[in-house]
């Protein structure tokens, strides 16, 4: 028998008598064991990152350039491994897990790019009499210690998008994984060392929700940047105190298929967008809405490729759909078809659970207050709606508590335009699903969906702080 891995706490390596499992979503089958770190470890944390930020601080841009660049390059040697521990850990399929794998290498490699792009300005302060003579700088600095709270559902990624813009800004950091999926990011935290980031400002804690809320309310916190569910995320904010907070939280995002749109290319990115990674993404399609005049045509479409999916164990390549995270996830959803189908809805594909598998379903003539419309489902279901004019489905698309991304097909750039002003969302995808998202990219929601922007430059400036400097030439 192994012994269950170590937690990380300012570079030192220690385990506790708390010992969780981390079981295949598949099968159950057990993969790996890991300690629980512990109240006096999370303050051990809090304090060496207070000191490793005293070096942290004080690195040159060449310096954090050198060690994020390392950090991608050990990310990119260990691909095989990381990819392993994903599919794993989170049931994502070989495909998913490494691309996943890559993508996380690109966001360091974004960030390296912009730590060398933290500017100020020069601020000519002689507007009025009274401050003749002086001069502003205002630069950015880092900001102290961040908190990094990630979900299962791109445990490596979402963690490398909060580690990157911190160490580019020369911040302390403690990440906090989800527990069902701390693997990838206990090797993250030794990668990050072995780059050669201050080691005393690198801790990964796996914990319980109750040690965690006690780091968020923390002073010596500066900044929370969590990504995961709304009902946590807003709960952590209202306890953060004083401190920033980022909250990446979830949706129902919507995608609407115009008469001119491209038909076939629409329907294919639809069925990826929904059904991809069993629907367990932020920006999962989860509403769609068709034009009436193409509502057969496209349904039949999105219908006949849904059909060709295989659903099963993701470690098989000609998988196309692996498991859901739990079977307490997955009866969920089959809870949310089956209380829409009582309510009216049919059933067009899937609709069918088996342990953790769900097939990706089709539901249509559902209302917008159904909760396979009105909440997060979170699993490869889809609802079909016609639409007569563009105006209603674009009131349709914003009929939500959430606003994260919404994606149109349309060869109409008045339409698109229109859609730019009027959709109440972090972005709109133009001849594209919601579920888009290009690393580099601002990335976040309005309403439910969240607070502040992702993306290495725009986490960069939530994770540092402006100060001005006034020179008064005498
Ligand atoms: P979750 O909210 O259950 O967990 C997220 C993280 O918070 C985990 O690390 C978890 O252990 C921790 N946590 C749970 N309760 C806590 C508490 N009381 N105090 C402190 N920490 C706590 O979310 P999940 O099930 O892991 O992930 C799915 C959710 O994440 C979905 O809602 C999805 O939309 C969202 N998500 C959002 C984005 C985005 O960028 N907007 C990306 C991925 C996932």
């Amino acid at each position: 028998m192994t012994e269950p891995r170590p937690f990380l706490v300012g570079g030192e390596w220690r385990r506790s008598d708390t010992v969780e499992e981390v079981r295949f979503p598949y099968d159950h089958s057990p993969v790996d064991t890991f300690c629980l770190a512990r109240a006096t470890d999370l303050e051990d944390a809090v304090r060496s990152a207070q000191e490793g930020f005293g070096r942290t601080r004080r690195l040159p841009a060449h310096e954090r350039i050198r060690i994020l660049k390392r950090f991608a390059w050990l990310i990119e040697e260990r691909k095989e491994d990381l990819s392993r521990l994903i599919t794993l850990e989170a049931g994502k399929t070989a495909a998913l897990a490494h691309a996943e794998v890559d993508r996380a290498k690109e966001t360091i490699l974004l960030s390296a790019e912009e730590a060398g792009r933290i500017y100020g300005e020069i601020l000519p302060l002689d507007l009025t009499p009274a401050a003749g003579g002086r001069t502003g700088y205002l630069r950015r600095f880092p900001i102290g210690t961040v908190l990094a709270i990630t979900p299962f559902n791109f445990p490596f990624n979402l963690a490398c998008h909060k580690i990157g813009p911190a160490v580019a800004a020369g911040n302390a950091v403690i990440l906090k994984p989800a527990t069902k999926t701390p693997l990838s990011s206990l090797l993250l935290g030794s990668l990050l060392i072995e780059a050669g980031y201050p080691a005393e400002a690198v801790s990964v804690l796996p914990c319980t929700p109750d040690l965690a809320e006690w780091l968020v309310r923390d002073e010596r916190i500066a900044y929370l940047s969590f990504t995961g569910s709304p009902g946590v995320g807003w709960r952590l904010k209202e306890i953060a105190g004083r401190k920033r907070v980022g909250l990446e939280l979830g949706g129902n995002a919507a995608a609407i298929v115009h008469a001119d749109a491209d038909l076939p290319y629409a329907a294919e990115r639809i069925v990826q967008g929904g059904f991809s990674n069993a629907g367990q993404v932020c920006i999962s399609v989860q509403r769609v809405f068709l034009h009436r005049d193409i509502y057969d045509d496209c349904l039949a479409m999105i219908l006949e490729r849904t059909g060709a999916l295989a659903t099963g164990d993701p470690r098989d390549s000609r998988i196309d759909i692996g498991p859901m995270i739990s079977e307490a996830a997955a009866a969920e959803a089959e809870e949310k078809v089956r209380e829409a189908v009582f309510e009216g809805a049919s059933v067009l594909a899937g609709g069918k659970r088996e342990g953790t598998l769900f097939f990706p379903t089709v539901l249509a003539d559902t209302v917008p207050t159904m909760r396979v419309n009105a909440t997060e489902v979170f699993a490869p279901v889809i609802t079909v709606t016609p639409y007569d004019t563009f105006e209603k489905a674009l009131a349709l698309a914003n009929d939500s508590v959430f606003g994260l991304q919404i994606g149109i097909f349309t060869e109409g750039l008045d339409r698109a335009f229109t859609a730019f002003e009027e959709c109440e969302a972090g972005a709109l995808m133009v001849n594209d699903v919601p579920t888009f998202r290009a690393d580099a990219m601002p990335y976040g929601g309005i309403r439910a969906s969240g607070l502040g922007r992702e993306g290495p430059r725009y986490a960069i400036e939530e994770m540092t702080a402006m100060r001005l400097m006034v020179l008064n030439r005498r």
